[in-house]
């Protein structure tokens, strides 16, 4: 075993955390209060090449691996993590799905500029009436000569709001078969965003993540060529699911990189702030809240890691990517209140910045999975039906 990572593992990890500290921290109250989504910090990720780090030479990207990219995931997260699920979403999700699964014309014209972080991706798994149980989705699509119309609205959709969103990649029912549930009766579909019958709708009010775009997605006898088709009509269910593994693995990242911000910002009061004639820091409830964050943080970094190496090598990885994504984000919210403790009162005003970070670790237990859904693919690894 060997836990050392390699030059160039370091080389993007110090790089995205210079980067974060000193370009996306110093924004984040800002971005949190206006709303307004940072452009300019995307453009210059995108320099950084950040879109693409696992994604192959050949198709934009740098041709590193999925090791790399959750680190860069973790840096960007701890300077915010609406930058971290904008990476997770374009890249993990999307960016991968249309490497794995697209046509060489598809990779040609859709991946590359997104690889390349030109174009920003997204993906449109969940219905009003359709979150954990995702099968169940009611958009249909049907083909009508050599177009694709598809009807039905997805909603929470991140990136699809923003302006260089080039286009999501849907899960459709093509099959009425009521007996298949949701394989082999759903397929996926790349719809770029200036087709004719495609909408986008409200943008959600959130408790946090703001610098994150979440909007509904309407279509209505939305036509798309019939090329659009990711995959074949047979399997789209399970391919987008195939990929979400990924996600987990980013989410954990995610919520790493969160808690390290808690851990930061924690550490730093605790040294500062005194109470009774010493630093709180002094004092063994502080230090102990402290240790056991460290302690949670450095087990869910090796986790990820741990699933990302295996993805990396092709092995299987469900179970520890699974793991990951539960405890990390279960992890945050620990830290995260944890942290607004360690400052007391000054904790829960809008200047601090963990009073940010506690808004903004709750949503990671929900996206790309519930918790309670972990736990369900937890339970079936360990043969329990
Ligand atoms: C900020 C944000 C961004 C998002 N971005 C995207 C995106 O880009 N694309 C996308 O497709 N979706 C996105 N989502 C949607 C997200 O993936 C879903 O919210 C999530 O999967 C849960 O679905 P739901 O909200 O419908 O909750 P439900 O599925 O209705 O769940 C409600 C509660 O019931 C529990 N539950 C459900 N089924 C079971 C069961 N069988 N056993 C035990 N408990 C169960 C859940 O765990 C949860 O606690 C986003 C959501 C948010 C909040």
């Amino acid at each position: 075993m060997d836990f050392q990572l390699t030059e160039e593992h370091e080389m993007i990890r110090d790089m995205c955390r210079a980067f974060a500290q000193e370009v996306i921290a110093p924004r984040a109250e800002e971005m949190e209060r206006t709303g307004d989504y940072p452009y300019d910090i995307m453009a210059q990720m995108a320099e950084l090449g950040m879109m693409g780090i696992p994604i192959s030479e050949a198709y934009g990207g740098s041709g590193g691996d999925w090791v790399g990219m959750h680190l860069c995931i973790e840096e960007i997260s701890r300077g915010d993590p609406a930058l971290g699920a904008l990476l997770d979403v374009t890249t993990s999700v999307v960016a991968q799905e249309l490497e794995i699964f697209g046509t060489e014309d598809q990779k040609k014209r859709w991946l590359v500029p997104i690889a390349k972080g030109e174009k920003i991706g997204a993906f449109g798994l969940t219905e009003p009436n359709s979150g954990s149980d995702a099968g169940s989705i009611r958009t249909t699509a049907v083909l009508d000569g050599d177009e694709w119309v598809i009807n039905g609205t997805k909603q929470f959709i991140t990136n699809i709001g923003l302006d260089n969103a080039s286009l999501i990649i849907i899960t459709a029912v093509t099959k009425k078969d009521p007996s298949a549930r949701g394989r082999g009766r759903i397929s996926t579909f790349i719809v770029p965003k200036d087709v004719p019958g495609f909408s986008l709708g409200k943008r959600y009010e959130k408790i946090g993540w703001h610098g994150s775009a979440t909007h509904e997605v309407i279509f209505e006898d939305c036509r798309i060529p019939q090329d659009n088709l990711l995959g074949d009509t047979e399997k789209g269910f399970a391919q987008h699911l195939a990929v979400l593994q990924t996600g987990r693995i980013s989410i954990a990242a995610m919520s790493v990189g969160l808690a390290q911000a808690c851990l930061d910002e924690s550490l730093k009061y605790a040294k500062q702030r005194e109470q009774f004639g010493h630093v709180i820091g002094r004092f063994q409830s502080i230090q102990f809240k402290l240790a056991d964050m460290a302690a949670s943080v450095e087990l869910a970094r090796n986790q990820y890691l741990k699933a990302a190496w295996l993805k990396d090598r092709g092995k299987k990885h469900n179970f520890e990517a699974t793991v990951a994504k539960l405890y990390a984000s279960e992890m945050v919210e620990r830290a995260a209140s944890d942290a607004v403790q360690i400052h007391g009162g000054y904790g829960y005003m809008a200047e601090y910045p963990v009073s940010r970070y506690y808004k903004a670790a709750k949503v990671l237990q929900i996206v790309e999975g519930t918790s309670e859904i972990m736990r369900i693919i937890l339970s079936r690894e360990l043969g329990l039906e």
